[in-house]
């Protein structure tokens, strides 16, 4: 048998299978790429497209097994023509090509993704490919992706009726490949039922625990955001005032309610105080303090060299640790959007006392791991890393201490809901459903506090 070219040697409507693959980007419910952050995701769209084209043979070429090609008249006949409509002659083999082409391109829609008429249509394709080309019976072709990343391609591969192997040397990608394409076939509802069931549980413990260090205002409203800023001494002569790193005096930028930070120096102190201002002119807020990585102190004017800025950064393992907080942002029971406000002492005292029941649970804890993980960052420049830049060498240093404590306890909390699920389930159910666990608590870890300048504390609201 001569070597029959598959459709994608021949064709694709690639335009129609863009569009497809960018309205994906706007689905927030059941894709995939909301399941745990991955970089470069390919779009589900152009995967299913690309796989169908490169496993079905065209039809129209003359080495293409008539076996196929008659098999896939009547495949699309029935889909073409469920009623018996007669004005489409798929026996036609240019015909049945732009059919096969014009079924690909409708299918690479997300809302056709999981509808049965387009599923079972495929599966028949393939199937009747894989046998056409020589597979043998009851066997299904296998689509192997050795870096399989976000788990697009093999997880279309299972879509359209082929077997899927893949691979990948990223940890994070495997884990996440073997939720995919194992865990969830595998177990479907009763693992979202379970991961429901145990988040919730998870949220409840955890507001038990960690609630008093991040405490409501007196008046009702409710913190979601702290804002901090990593902090330098100013070297001017004579100063040496406390420098917030700050790119940006902004807080909301929004036609009609803006909202910005004002620097009060206070000369005789030497130090950054700030006021929020509300009503005002976009030129009337000033600069932030860091520009190309040297920082303006607002007090005397003078500018810290970035050298200087990272050697003293660099000397507090990045400062984290004693970052200045300077706002607030809170939300308000029975009024809408988000509020600003300073930082008051009782603030600063629910985030010492975070730090002090950090260093507690570090000394009463044991076993093989560190509470919070102390192993090395990758070596600079590796995957993007910059951060070492500026002193901080291992991923525990990434985190303010209350970060460091919320994390540590939804992690605990998530190990703790695996020992109790094992008691409930075969083993393999509980691995996947705190495996599922696990991914949740990463998402509130992974990017978001990656910003060395100034860092978002967590987020209790989506916890
Ligand atoms: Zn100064």
């Amino acid at each position: 048998m001569n070597y029959p070219k598959r459709l994608i040697e021949v064709d694709l409507p690639i335009k129609r299978i863009s569009a497809h693959a960018r309205r994906e980007k706007s689905i927030r419910h059941g894709h995939i790429s909301t399941l745990h952050i991955w970089w470069a995701r390919r779009p589900l769209a152009a995967c299913r497209a690309v796989i169908c084209a490169a496993l079905w043979p065209d039809p129209a070429q003359e080495d293409c097994p008539p076996k196929f090609r008659a098999d896939a008249s009547a495949i699309m006949a029935r889909f073409y023509n469920p009623i018996g409509r007669t004005d489409l002659d798929f026996y036609d083999p240019m015909a049945l090509r732009k059919a096969l082409l014009d079924f690909i391109a409708d299918f690479s829609n997300w809302d056709n993704s999981t509808d049965q008429r387009y599923l079972e249509t495929a599966r028949a394709l393939t199937e009747s490919a894989h046998a056409a080309l020589g597979g043998a019976p009851g066997t299904r072709p296998l689509v192997v992706d050795p870096f399989a990343g976000g788990g697009s391609i093999p997880l279309e591969a299972l879509r359209v009726g082929a077997d899927a192997f893949a691979s990948d040397l990223n940890p994070v990608a495997v884990l996440l490949n073997k939720v995919v394409l194992e865990y969830i076939p595998k177990y479907g509802q009763t693992l979202a039922d379970e991961v429901r069931k145990w988040g919730e549980w998870i949220k409840i413990e955890a507001e038990k625990e960690l609630g008093q260090f991040y405490p409501k205002d007196p008046d009702g409203a409710t913190p979601i955001a702290y804002l901090w800023a990593r902090t330098v001494a100013c070297e001017g002569p004579g100063c040496g005032a406390e420098v917030p790193l700050m790119r940006s005096l902004w807080l909301a930028k929004k036609s009609r309610r803006s909202v910005a930070l004002k620097f009060i120096p206070d000369r005789e102190k030497k130090q950054v105080d700030f006021e929020i201002i509300h009503d005002f002119k976009a030129q009337d807020v000033s600069e932030g303090t860091m520009r190309r990585g040297s920082a303006t102190c607002p007090v005397c004017g003078y500018t810290t060299p970035v050298a200087s800025v990272r050697k003293q950064l660099k000397a507090r393992r990045g400062g984290a640790a004693d970052a200045r907080l300077f706002c607030v942002v809170t939300t308000k029971p029975g009024q809408q959007g988000r509020f600003y406000r300073l930082p008051t002492e009782r603030d600063l005292e629910a985030v010492r006392n975070a730090a002090a029941e950090l260093e507690r649970r570090k000394a009463a804890h044991t076993g093989e791991l560190s509470l919070v993980p102390d192993e090395s960052l990758p070596p600079q420049g590796a995957l993007g890393f910059r951060v070492q830049l500026y002193g901080m060498m291992e991923w525990g240093n990434l985190f303010t201490p209350r970060q460091a404590l919320a994390l540590t306890t939804l992690a605990s909390l998530v190990r703790e809901a695996g020992r109790r699920l094992s008691a409930e389930h075969d083993a393999g159910m509980a691995e996947a459903v705190q495996t599922c666990l696990a991914m949740a608590v990463d998402r509130q870890s992974a990017g978001k506090y990656a910003d060395i300048i100034i860092s978002m504390e967590y987020d209790r609201r989506k916890n």
